[in-house]
């Protein structure tokens, strides 16, 4: 797992890491799109949703107040109706003043007044205007202007901020006699900031009115009433007379969800606002709990994606990893372990194995070839070199017996070269036959041969020199027939001799075996004993 995970670190950029990269990124862009749509289109249907349902409560207390007001001037017309025939009845003056107030509930105070402004009739009496002239900018207008009126606030006579509603009084020959009025107090309780009260402010939502010079004629901070506002398009538009709903900044700088309406009655206008932040608190919390419900599948996604990019990478890393040793013994088996579970991998890995077979039986061949000699299929010079190494290395004892053929020259004379390689061949074949596996069988020169027995003593080898020997010389080679051959021993390990001089003890035997009269075996004079003594042993029967 180590040695993996500090191979993928030294390869950088792999494929496992771009398949993650890849699908990682995919599923992340397409969560946070995801989330960023759906969190747009809500936000859209609540701030439109919020506009509708502003602009809609706009136009209920517009018709609300239109209502009111047209009641109240209705409510001035009825008393004037009563009072036009009868306009010097001071009781009847006195009493519509006051049934006017009380028994509707409309205005806060009222007031009837003659034609040279002269206050008849006043309800409250505590206000002490009876007899007095008319003075305010309301009750003066009413007398001047001569028709239903509703006035702009103004400051009246006992310091209120009010508006004042009127109705002209005629008598029967249509001639203006004088007016009954009404107020209705701004910034104290009254029956119209009471109706615009009925709002709710928990959600942040506020509504307030303004009349044609701007100002406001209601406003849930009351500091407020009476102020102008001139710099806000919302009550630009509602006092042209336009209905609707804006996404704007109010005095403050706060985003804001308006809908507004202008009334009929009046000039005025109705505007119903929200803050859009709060507007939008409820989406973030939403969006918090989609978080959180898509957050597991989320977390799963990325998981499986890791798993998998793991899965599909591990095949194609393997085979990466297996292609730099393709000359590996071992390779073949490590390529039958990988599991290449899809079409791609399976294929690269088919292709590799037979890649690998055929490079490692071109490697065999080669390897075959190079230690193996041509003619006779025996180990060659540095084959034989090699297996001596290994004994050696292995501490492994040994006899050697270096072989030569008699009169070898004279074969190759009367029947040829061809022939004698024939003869070199079939004596190959008797040396393969007489010895076991374990030996070591190498032609080193042209008709000389050299066996390593392992673990043979030199006396063992003399016996089975001379049984070899004697193999050869029954055995009929066409058309040369018998051949001869001498056969020097030696053997290792021997006192402090190298393998060379081993080798050159055997050689040196072998000399001795030619100049003894060849066809036989000799032990090398170094090993003592007079071998040729014991040429009774039972192999050789
Ligand atoms: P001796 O008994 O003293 O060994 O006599 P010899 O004639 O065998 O003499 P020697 O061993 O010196 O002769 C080697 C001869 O072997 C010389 C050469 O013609 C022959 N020879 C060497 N290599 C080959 C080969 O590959 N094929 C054939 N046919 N003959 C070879
Ligand atoms: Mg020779
Ligand atoms: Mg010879």
């Amino acid at each position: 797992m180590r040695i993996t995970v500090l191979n993928g670190l030294k390869a950088g950029l792999n494929l496992r890491r771009l398949i993650l990269l890849l699908a990682f990124s995919a599923t992340l862009i397409t969560f946070l799109n995801s989330y960023y749509s759906s969190y747009q289109v809500q936000k859209q249907q609540l701030i439109d949703k919020t506009l509708e349902n502003h602009k809609a409560y706009a136009a209920k207390l517009v018709s609300a107040t239109d209502n009111f007001l047209l009641a109240a001037q209705q409510q001035l017309a009825y008393v004037g109706k009563i009072l036009e025939n009868d306009f010097n009845n001071q009781g009847l003056i006195n009493a519509e003043a006051e049934r006017l107030r009380l028994q509707t509930n409309s205005f806060n105070s009222t007031i009837i007044v003659n034609k040279q402004g002269d206050i008849l009739g006043v309800s409250p009496q505590s206000l002490k205007l009876k007899n007095r002239k008319v003075d305010s900018f309301g009750t003066k207008a009413a007398l001047s202007y001569r028709t239903p009126m509703i006035s702009e606030p103004y400051i009246s006579m006992a310091g209120n901020l009010l508006i004042f509603i009127s109705q002209p009084l005629f008598d029967k020959q249509g001639k203006f006699i004088g007016y009954v009025g009404g107020t209705l107090y701004l910034k104290r309780t009254s029956i119209l900031n009471q109706l615009l009260q009925v709002h709710y402010y928990r959600d942040g939502s506020y509504l307030y009115v303004v009349d044609e010079n701007h100002r406001l004629l209601y406003h849930p901070d009351t500091k407020r009433i009476g102020e102008q506002v001139f710099e806000n398009p919302v009550i630009k538009a509602v006092l042209k007379g336009q209905a609707g709903t804006e996404l704007l900044s109010n005095s403050k700088g706060v985003e804001m969800l308006a809908g507004f309406a202008p009334l009929t009655v009046a000039p005025w206008g109705v505007i119903a606002q929200r803050p859009l932040e709060d507007t939008l608190a409820p989406l973030d919390n939403l969006m918090w709990q989609v978080f959180i419900k898509t957050a597991p599948v989320g977390v799963i996604t990325l998981i499986l994606i890791w798993v998998l990019a793991r899965k599909i990478a591990s095949p194609l890393r393997q085979l990466a990893e297996t292609a730099n040793t393709l000359d590996r013994p071992t390779t073949t088996r490590e390529l039958m372990l990988i599991r290449s579970w899809y079409f791609e991998s399976n294929e690269l890995r088919k292709a590799m194995l037979k890649g690998v077979g055929l490079l490692h039986s071109k490697i065999g061949l080669l390897r075959q070839e190079a230690q193996t000699d041509s003619l006779t299929g025996l180990h060659n010079r540095r084959s034989f070199d090699a297996q001596l190494s290994h004994f050696i290395a292995q501490r492994c004892p040994f006899a050697v017996l270096a072989i030569d053929i008699d009169h070898f020259k004279r074969v190759n004379d009367e029947f040829g070269h061809d022939i004698g390689d024939v003869v070199l061949q079939s004596l190959a074949k008797i040396l393969l036959d007489v010895t076991r596996d374990s030996d070591v069988v190498a032609r080193t020169g042209g008709e000389e041969f050299i066996v390593i027995m392992p673990r043979v003593e030199v006396k063992r080898a003399y016996q089975l020199a001379e049984r070899l020997r004697m193999r050869i010389s029954e055995s009929y080679i066409d058309p040369v027939g018998c051949i001869n051959v001498s056969i020097g021993i030696s053997g290792w390990p021997i006192e402090q001799l190298n393998i060379d001089e081993v080798l050159k003890l055997a050689d040196q035997a072998l000399y001795q075996a030619k100049k003894t009269g060849r066809n036989r075996s000799v032990v090398n004079a170094s090993y003592g004993q007079d071998f040729a003594t014991i040429s009774e042993s039972p192999i050789l029967e």
